[in-house]
């Protein structure tokens, strides 16, 4: 997961006149009942978006960082639009009026963002799914404040919860906080939902990892020369650094891996890097 700055995000001003007049439409749509079928009608909306949410983020899925040029991408309702679906199996009505909200709005890879069956045969996938802490403090109207939901989903947007995920060798997600506390509980269920330890991802970033700690045990050497004082030392030393910085960098896949094995290392040096 990496962290999105919507802080200076603007719509163009021309699709902001069209989310206002589509707003409209649908609040008459609301008391004629079929506002369901105008959300469908206007993916437009979002779709339009999708070049300048993409830019942000470098191209890559804003939930897993996987970058695949050829791939398009979705956008995703963070909070779903027409309707919320229960781990129980029931569902309530979505949040409609953020249908349109380009703050509700999420990049996503096809396999994040709808449901697929993993190599375990379960079925995982975000979907219209937005677990809460306490379902009775749902909120059901345009009204509401959203800050009174503790969402269980980790936010992109949200600053500091991309942290909550940890990485290790194997190349797996794993919560970054302390089992049994709630910022585990959110990790664990943003790991299971959207499917983040995937064999094929996972393999992605294991290989990703071994560039890492070779990177670094050539680092430590070359280290070595530069602190004695070797020209060509401090070279090589300099050409790793830039490497180290390239992986963490926040266009490089699956940089949220990188900078978690390189923050880790019990080396000084590679810490201070990242
Ligand atoms: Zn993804």
């Amino acid at each position: 997961m990496i962290h999105i700055d919507f802080s200076h995000f603007t719509p163009p001003s021309d699709w902001v006149q069209r989310q206002q007049r589509a707003m409209q439409r649908l609040l008459e749509a609301r008391v004629n009942g079929n506002w369901r079928d105008y959300i469908d009608s206007r993916s437009d909306l979002w779709t339009d978006l999708k070049p300048y949410l993409s830019a942000l983020s470098r191209q890559k899925c804003w939930y897993c960082e996987t970058k695949a040029p050829r791939f398009d991408y979705v956008v995703d309702h963070f909070r779903p639009k027409k309707r919320v679906r229960h781990a129980n199996g029931t569902e309530c009505e979505g949040y409609w009026w953020l249908a349109f909200d380009w703050h509700n709005y999420r990049l996503a890879c096809d396999y994040c963002n709808s449901q697929h069956e993993g190599e375990d045969e379960e079925v995982r996938g975000k979907s219209d799914f937005f677990p809460l802490l306490h379902e009775d403090r749902r909120i059901h109207n345009p009204g509401d404040n959203l800050d009174d939901e503790m969402p269980l989903l980790l936010d992109p947007v949200v600053d500091g919860d991309y942290a909550l995920l940890w990485f290790m060798q194997d190349g797996l997600p794993y919560p970054a906080d302390e089992e049994g506390t709630f910022q585990y509980q959110r990790a664990e269920t943003t790991i299971r939902l959207l499917n983040l330890k995937d064999e094929r991802v996972a393999e992605a970033r294991k290989a990703l990892l071994l560039r890492c700690q070779r990177l670094i045990d050539r680092g430590e050497k070359t280290y070595l020369h530069y602190c004695n004082g070797s020209p060509a030392g401090m070279i090589e030393y300099k050409n790793i650094c830039r490497e180290i910085h390239e992986l963490v960098a926040p266009d490089a896949e699956y940089s949220a891996a990188a900078k978690a094995f390189f923050k880790s290392s019990p080396l000084k040096w590679v810490r201070d890097l990242v």
